[in-house]
């Protein structure tokens, strides 16, 4: 497998620092407790977009793209990140939003992501929950077409092989960290969502029998489900790489206890793994994705989940750029 084959734009800052989390190993009981800082990839304040951008874009270079269209939800990470690159590849960029939430207040709808959005000089357009999104991609690229521009079109989260691609890449730096620390990774835990980062690094660490178990937390569909979205991408990934039927169904696996009410509502313990995060660490998580898959990382460490397991990686994908937007959700209304 050697992913320099594949035509790839270089703007990330990769290496991601892999740090150590002594005070939430110490608060927690062990066992060892590391950091993937993909939340520092640099674009546009970064997040785990970036590493699929890097090749979504090359490939919309090489088909002579001169407009991006792209879908999310309102807050979506994916689309600030994809908003940022475009306006730097002077591209065109169009944002579809689903109002998969209903929420009606300004910080929501205009500030933390879109802020940012608008700023990258994006244009943005809401449509309502459960509408065809890719339909919905689709028209408005033979609208612009019609026009003649040059559409490429990246699924929602980036998510599909040429995406996948920027987390075979991590696996593959997360390993050469690893070996070159003498770090021997036993678990890696992160939030999964599309299934793009999830299917990239069980490509990546099952391609190269490295042995590490990935646990996806999931943030909107049920288990079940998402397990077999996040296999079916990784199957694709993997016979893009050459390396078909490395990856087994076994070895995709994901826990969607944490969802909450339902995808982009804060559960409590989503606001508790945020606060405790910040105040042992430092370190900013977002209400959406990494929120959650922090609550779950937390609880089944404390429950004994990976016992007799040395260190455990918790991945973050980033996201703190909407905390923001859900500036309600914190209950912070006073200084009190
Ligand atoms: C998109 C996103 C995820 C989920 O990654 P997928 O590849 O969509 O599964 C996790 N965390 C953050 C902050 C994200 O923006």
């Amino acid at each position: 497998m050697q992913l320099s084959g594949f035509p790839r734009l270089s703007f990330a800052h990769l290496p991601t620092p892999l740090e150590p989390m002594p005070n939430l190993t110490e608060l927690l009981g062990g066992p060892n407790l590391l950091i993937k800082r993909d939340d520092c990839t640099g674009l546009a304040g970064g997040g785990n977009k970036t590493r699929k951008l890097e090749f979504l874009m090359a490939d919309a270079g090489q088909q002579g793209a001169d407009t991006i269209i792209t879908q999310g939800a309102t807050q979506s990470n994916h689309c600030r990140q994809t908003a940022a690159i475009a306006a730097k590849l002077g591209m065109d960029c169009h944002l579809l939003f689903e109002d998969r939430t209903g929420m009606q207040d300004v910080d929501y709808n205009l500030n933390g992501n879109v802020l940012l959005d608008q700023l990258y000089g994006a244009s943005l357009q809401k449509f309502p929950a459960d509408t065809d999104m890719d339909q919905a991609m689709a028209d408005l690229a033979a609208r612009l077409q019609a026009e003649g521009r040059r559409p490429y079109t990246i699924p929602g989260g980036g998510s599909n092989p040429v995406g996948a691609l920027g987390y075979v890449n991590c696996a593959l730096e997360m390993l050469h960290q690893a070996n070159s620390t003498g770090l021997k990774i036993d678990h890696v835990v992160h939030a999964t969502g599309s299934t793009g980062t999830q299917a990239g690094l069980v490509t990546g660490f099952c391609a190269t029998n490295s042995g590490v178990p990935v646990l996806g937390v999931g943030v909107r569909a049920p288990q079940e489900v998402q397990e077999a979205k996040v296999f079916a991408l990784a199957e694709k990934t993997a016979a893009l790489v050459g390396a078909p039927g490395a990856v087994k169904r076994d070895q995709v696996v994901a826990n969607c206890e944490y969802v909450g009410e339902g995808y982009g509502f804060p559960a409590e313990s989503t606001i508790d793994a945020i606060k405790l995060f910040a105040r042992a660490e430092g370190i900013l998580l977002d209400p959406v994705y990494t929120g959650k898959g922090a609550a779950g990382f937390i609880e089944l460490v404390q429950a004994g989940h990976f016992a007799g397991q040395d260190n455990i990686v918790f991945l973050h994908t980033g996201g703190a750029q909407g905390l923001a937007g859900y500036r309600e959700a914190f209950g912070f209304n006073s200084y009190d």
